[in-house]
């Protein structure tokens, strides 16, 4: 038998070239940086941020090499349309979890390779409301951002833009805004949520807001609605910092290094970072010299590399004086609600991030609790609908055979519910170490009252949704989603580890930027608003110019928007929006 495919030849790379989706391709004979180089910046972590930053950075003219611990994703080669088969894209390194109401780490938290949590995130892109950035001062719990909405705004509307963001001409909560690309169609799910939300008087949004093409762009294609989204987009619809941000980085020299751990970021004798050491895929030790580091691991591996790099002077971990590196580690309630229809849903349809409410993100005294959640499509495909059938039901052997055999009738909506930032919930580094030698990160993480309250009410008001729209049977799964926090930002150092432009107050040269440095979460999804900060830092970076690399003087002066660093063909016109933006 022929082992031709019966339609054309399969796309072996036949070069070095990688291969991003049916019409995008990138030649990695990128820029290469000796060890001994030394260059401008050295990212450490190639994932939503640090894909923005390389692109930035090297646009304006900095040598930047970009110590990434994963591979360099060649999609057409590495990923297949199999949810079994996309597990390769998470972190799944060991990592040690504890406290009262543990996370359970892995496919649930961050993601590993280039595009980091961008290459398997469901892309659901809302921006935080403008409260996020107030929450002490109006509520009286969490943090203040030391930094306004109105400050972001403008990088929201650029990175809205720039992945692009589909959704309707007419956004009704927070700052009410349109998106640049017209909503998508609506899948089963969305059906449902947008039925039980009207039915309850509650309003919701269709076909959005999503960082997925409802019409095609430059060399991507539009959504083909397969559902594989959180596996990677092999259509190359979905926007992830691979396809969008990266190609333009090494296009401008900056060097992405696969597969190089960075375990400690080095100091030298005046308090100024000088490298990052790291071990490269055959475990060999390196060096690279920098005279500026950025740290952009995420939530876990932000904190666990600044603790393991403690040192003299620095005893507690880099970047840690304040005590306060590691702690208030958030993850948002992501309790999923499931229901039965006699209808068929068919959840694996669409992606899985089409259609959402945020009625009841902001605080309202008479639930008994501070802050919101929202309320969100969920689709997952059969080993994860098996994986909340045993949780939800205790579905079983042939039991669970039973229910699998009725996925197309079920539907999920997901609570996306802000939990506060506690002192206790934190990343600390353990005994034990991982395959390199490093030692792990420790995670512990609990509830506390306001927390529990929310999540039962929000829960309870996505079952109602569920029933409003004409379930037979509703069972739910307790769970958390995303992760921020840990380095947070402020502009107290002694309760804050970076300031607001991501650089840390201990050390001159060394910034953190990623989702770590949020200090609340609001119950928006985190990608738009961490892929927005990193536009921030770099603009306040470029405008820094040398001072950084020389200068232990901080000017806190606000950049200017570089509009014209967006990746080429942001601005193109002819999208296939109606509205106003
Ligand atoms: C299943 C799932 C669905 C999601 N869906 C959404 C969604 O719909 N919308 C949304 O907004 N968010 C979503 N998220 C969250 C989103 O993916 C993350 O918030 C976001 O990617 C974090 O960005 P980051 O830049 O902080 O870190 P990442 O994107 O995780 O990038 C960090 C990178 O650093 C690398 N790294 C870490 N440590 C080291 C080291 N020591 N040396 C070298 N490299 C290192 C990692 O390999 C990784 O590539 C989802 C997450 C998951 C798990
Ligand atoms: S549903 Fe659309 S965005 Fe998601 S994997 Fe399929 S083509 Fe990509």
């Amino acid at each position: 038998m022929s082992s031709q495919p019966i339609d054309g030849e399969f796309q072996t790379p036949t070069t070095s070239e990688k291969i991003l989706g049916p019409m995008q391709r990138i030649s990695p004979e990128m820029q290469r940086f000796s060890d001994n180089e030394l260059v401008d910046y050295c990212i450490v972590g190639v994932g939503a941020a640090g894909g923005v930053l390389s692109q930035r950075l090297a646009k304006s003219g900095f040598k930047v090499v970009g110590l990434e611990a994963g591979p360099f994703w060649d999609t057409e080669r590495d990923w297949v349309s199999d949810e079994r088969g996309s597990h390769e894209l998470y972190w799944n390194d060991l990592r040690i979890t504890g406290g009262t109401d543990p996370l359970s780490l892995g496919e649930n938290n961050s993601g590993k390779g280039v595009g980091g949590g961008s290459v398997h995130w469901a892309a659901f892109a809302p921006r935080f409301h403008p409260s996020d950035f107030r929450v002490y001062t109006q509520d009286g719990v969490g943090a203040d951002w030391p930094l306004s909405y109105e400050e972001l705004k403008p990088y929201y509307e650029l990175l809205e833009r720039e992945i692009p963001v589909a959704g309707p001409a007419y956004f009704p909560w927070g700052d009410p805004h349109g998106y640049p690309y017209g909503p998508h169609p609506m899948g089963g799910v969305g059906d449902v949520l947008v039925k039980g939300c009207s039915n309850l008087g509650i309003r919701s949004c269709a076909g959005g807001p999503v960082a997925i093409l409802s019409g095609s762009r430059g060399n991507r294609p539009h959504c083909i609605y397969r559902g594989f989204c959180i596996q990677g987009c092999k259509v190359g619809a979905k926007a992830s910092t691979l396809i969008t941000h990266v190609p333009e980085a090494l296009e401008h020299g900056a060097e992405i290094r696969e597969r190089s751990m960075a375990f400690r970021v080095s100091l030298d004798g005046r308090n100024r970072a000088n490298g990052v050491f790291y071990y490269d895929r055959e475990g060999r030790e390196h060096f690279q010299r920098a005279k500026a580091v950025i740290v952009s691991g995420y939530a876990i591996e932000t904190p666990r590399l600044l603790l393991n790099s403690a040192c003299p002077g620095h005893e507690k971990g880099l970047a840690n004086s304040s005590g306060t590196l590691g702690r208030y580690l958030m993850a948002q309630a992501g309790n999923v609600v499931l229901g039965r229809f006699e209808d068929l849903i068919r959840l694996y349809k669409a992606p899985p991030a089409h259609a959402l409410s945020e009625e009841f993100y902001e605080t309202d005294p008479k639930r008994g609790f501070a802050r919101g959640f929202a309320i969100q499509t969920v689709g997952p495909l059969p080993i994860a609908f098996a994986k909340q059938m045993m949780a939800a039901k205790g579905a079983w052997g042939w039991g669970l055979r039973r229910v699998m055999m009725d996925y197309n009738h079920w539907a999920t909506l997901g609570v996306l519910g802000e939990i506060l930032p506690w002192p206790d919930n934190r990343v600390e580094v353990a005994e034990q170490k991982d395959q390199w030698g490093i030692p792990v990160a420790k995670v512990t993480f609990s509830l506390h009252d306001n927390d529990n309250k929310l999540i039962e009410f929000g829960k309870n008001k996505v079952e109602e949704v569920l029933w409003a729209a004409g379930a037979t049977e509703v069972v739910q799964e307790k769970r958390y989603a995303h992760l921020v926090g840990a380095a947070r930002m402020g502009s107290d150092p002694s309760s804050s580890v970076v300031d607001k432009f991501g650089r840390t107050h201990d050390v001159a040269n060394l910034f953190v930027c990623d989702g770590s440095v949020m200090p609340t979460q609001g119950s928006a999804n985190p990608g738009l608003t961490i892929q927005a900060l990193a536009a921030r830092t770099a603009d306040y970076l470029i405008s820094q110019g040398d001072q950084i690399f020389t200068s232990e003087k901080r000017d806190m002066t606000r950049p200017p928007v570089r509009t014209e660093l967006s990746p080429a063909g942001t601005f193109v016109h002819g999208v296939p929006r109606l509205a106003h933006v």
